[in-house]
């Protein structure tokens, strides 16, 4: 095994990269491990085609961005330009990430830790867990499994299909947008995109809004869908897979009748973005302590999630292991100096997980 490291830095999304780019910064030595073979492959993975970053900050944060090079600018550049100016930041700085490499487990105890991988061990002090949360929310249908995606892998495949997204969020709303538009540009394209949510409200950024509200005006075919429910998967008379989703038109006629308004859609036209889960099982296999919520501790997880348990520098229960990103996202549980533990929010963004390496960084440094 090599020399003992200051650090093994587990993933190379915007909180693992300003991880290491500090810990050059304070001359520790570290690993970055990413099981993609590119860097910020998460990104890669989840972001629509030609979706625009935004930088943004949420209200409650008013400090700037902690580690510059990781912000995205301000006029707001397509992903594809945002991960060549993380491979640019990686190169000028040198940033040794081991790709291909997948973080399995973690062995030993402060501060002799044991990381293993599906290629090897380092022995190092601290770890940092910045592998994101990209476990999709299941739709909980039977088939979903096999045929509903979770992002557009190649947008122009959607040409001249009507296409049926399900969610509320940011994720979603980027989703309908990119394919609007490349539905709009291919001229000849009748069909529409339609956008179900399970609520009357959507949750969305003010960008993300903006970019869905200019979509329309240009003439983007987007059919809104509020209080949708997928309900089934069911096999059409061709044999194909589809979802049926529908809009209740009345509570209840008596008598045990219900009517409903739905539409049904093949599978394999469905983009499911209803969410990811935090990594739980991971945690779990490392012993890391998490707190289950019960009756009104929770506001932002639902009853009997399970949250990490960390300090306010993202510590867990095991000295020298930080969970930071989205994997900590959308809330965790937090220890204060007063001992009491309460739910913390932390909004899934790149600003927040850049903040969280600077976090982690400063008490590193002065341990
Ligand atoms: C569609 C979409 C649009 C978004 N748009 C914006 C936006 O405009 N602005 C904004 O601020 N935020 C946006 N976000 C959120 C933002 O991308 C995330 O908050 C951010 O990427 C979290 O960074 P991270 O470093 O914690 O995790 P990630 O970016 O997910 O990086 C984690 C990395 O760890 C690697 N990894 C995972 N497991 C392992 C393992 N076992 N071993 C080794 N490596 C591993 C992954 O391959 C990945 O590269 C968006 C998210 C989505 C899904």
């Amino acid at each position: 095994m090599p020399a003992k490291l200051d650090m093994v830095i587990v993933g190379s999304g915007p909180g693992g990269l300003s991880a290491a780019l500090l810990a050059k910064q304070q001359k520790k030595s570290f690993v970055i491990l990413e099981k993609g073979s590119q860097t910020m492959q998460g990104i890669i993975d989840t972001y629509p085609k030609g979706k625009k970053v935004y930088p943004t900050i949420p209200k409650s944060y008013p400090d700037p961005f902690p580690v510059l090079e990781i912000k995205p600018p301000e006029e707001k550049i397509p992903v594809e330009k945002y991960i060549e100016q993380a491979q640019a930041v990686v190169s000028e700085n040198d940033l040794q990430i081991h790709f291909n490499e997948e973080f399995k487990s973690i062995d030993g105890t402060f501060p002799d830790y044991i990381v293993k991988t599906d290629k090897g061990s380092y022995l190092t002090r601290n770890v940092i867990l910045a592998f994101g949360s990209n476990i999709p929310n299941d739709l909980g249908i039977y088939g979903e499994a096999k045929t509903v995606a979770r992002n557009i892998e190649n947008g122009e495949d959607y040409i001249g299909i009507n296409v049926l997204v399900i969610g509320g969020g940011n994720a979603a709303a980027d989703v309908v947008s990119s394919l609007s538009k490349i539905k709009r540009e291919a001229k000849d394209d009748a069909t529409s995109v339609f956008w179900a949510h399970i609520k009357e409200t959507f949750e969305i950024n003010k960008d993300t809004a903006r970019d869905l509200g200019e979509e329309v005006l240009l003439g983007g075919h987007i059919k809104i869908l509020q209080k949708a429910i997928p309900k089934i998967g069911e096999v059409g008379a061709d044999g194909i897979d589809r979802l049926y989703i529908h809009q209740t038109t009345s509570s209840s006629m008596g008598n045990d009748l219900y009517m409903y308004q739905g539409m049904s859609f093949p599978m394999k036209n469905v983009i499911a973005c209803i969410g990811t889960h935090g990594p739980s099982a991971i945690f779990d296999a490392l012993n890391l302590q998490q707190i289950t919520c019960t009756g009104a501790i929770c506001k932002i997880a639902k009853e009997g999630e399970r949250l990490l348990m960390l300090s306010r520098h993202l510590e867990t229960n095991m000295n020298g292991i930080y969970a930071i990103g989205g994997a900590i996202s959308p809330s965790y549980m937090e220890i204060g100096s007063d001992r009491m533990i309460k739910e913390k929010k932390h909004s899934n963004l790149i600003y927040t997980a850049v903040l969280d390496a600077k976090k982690v960084m400063n008490k590193i440094q002065q341990d």
